[in-house]
């Protein structure tokens, strides 16, 4: 195992520095050593979860963790490994939480229809309610604004029903079914776009695809 003086060349005994190189060079022996302070050990922890934080094999046990350290050439102590576990954790739920709720409203371009070429969406979601939010869907000619609700679907997709709110192309229309489903061609909407569209997306279909490709629900 190295220790401190065997990794300080040339004996150099810098105080102020002193830890701040061997905590950075050598973080695990110099813990391990006894070396570094508490504030110390919380740099070595990062150091380490920085390493290991996208590999799947390091979201383990306490035990498996410490023998994969160990594999890895950084072995560490109880206290090091529970930190690093913790912080992996903590890292995960953070990414996955961005990647899942958004904070506030999202916009995005959709694609160019033969009647508009300019088309957007912004999603508001229902930050108490998974599944629901505001959906703005913005053309050329229009903005309609539909409270969403997802519904359950035998079918392979997400069901979701659009009521309109303000707006709209088609006044006998106050609310749509939507299927997005799993296979893009067995598609569905009950407006009349889809219906006489001959199976293209609907913006409907379009909106609420890429609601769901973002994660935005
Ligand atoms: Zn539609």
């Amino acid at each position: 195992m190295l220790t401190p003086s065997t990794i300080l060349a040339g004996g150099r005994t810098v105080k102020t520095t002193l830890s701040d190189i061997i905590c950075r060079t050598m973080p695990t022996a110099a813990v391990a050593s006894g070396f570094c302070s508490q504030v110390d050990q919380t740099a070595t922890v990062n150091a380490i979860t920085d390493l290991l934080e996208f590999d799947s094999a390091a979201r383990c046990g306490l035990p498996a963790l410490r023998q994969l350290l160990e594999d890895r050439g950084l072995p560490a102590s109880l206290t090091i490994a529970r930190g690093v576990r913790q912080e992996l954790i903590r890292r995960t739920a953070v990414r996955e939480s961005r990647a899942v709720r958004p904070a506030t409203k999202c916009i995005e371009v959709l694609p160019a229809t033969k009647s508009s070429s300019h088309n957007s969406l912004t999603w508001t979601p229902n930050d108490e309610i998974p599944g629901e939010g505001v959906l703005v869907v913005d053309t050329v000619r229009s903005r309609t604004l539909y409270a969403v609700r997802e519904f359950k679907t035998l079918w392979a997709g997400r069901a979701f029903k659009l009521d309109v709110i303000r707006g709209g192309t088609d006044p006998e229309s106050e609310s749509y079914d939507v299927l997005v489903a799993a296979d893009p061609r067995q598609h569905q909407c009950d407006c009349k776009g889809f219906t006489y569209g001959r199976g293209k997306p609907c913006k409907h279909i379009a909106a609420l695809a890429a609601v769901i490709e973002n994660r935005w629900v």
